[in-house]
């Protein structure tokens, strides 16, 4: 592989692992004072129902709001309702991105 690809590719890993760390710990630490939420989707078609979820303002954090309902930003103060996919516009990329799931 060429040299400069190769340094790239493990420079990129070494940014992917430091945001990841970096975005937990941040989660990890936040009041989670604010967030916006998006509703329940009914399934369409053959597809699956998509549950109501929230996303923390400060550290993006996401939470499912189905089954036992939001731990996690349950109290959070909710300044919007949005859109799935403006949710997901918002998301950090990688691991820390995720939903969590109750
Ligand atoms: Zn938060």
């Amino acid at each position: 592989m060429d040299e400069r690809i190769k340094r790239l590719v493990k420079t990129s890993k070494t940014i992917k692992d430091m945001l990841n760390a970096v975005a937990l710990e941040v989660q990890e630490n936040c009041a989670h004072e604010e967030c916006y939420e998006c509703e329940y989707e009914e399934s369409k078609f053959h597809g699956r129902a998509k549950p109501p979820c929230r996303i923390c303002l400060e550290c993006r954090l996401i939470e499912e709001g189905w089954g036992c309902g939001y731990k996690l930003l349950e109290n959070s103060n909710i300044l919007k309702t949005i859109d799935r996919y403006e949710l997901y516009r918002m998301r950090i990329p990688g691991k820390a991105g995720q939903h969590r799931k109750n």
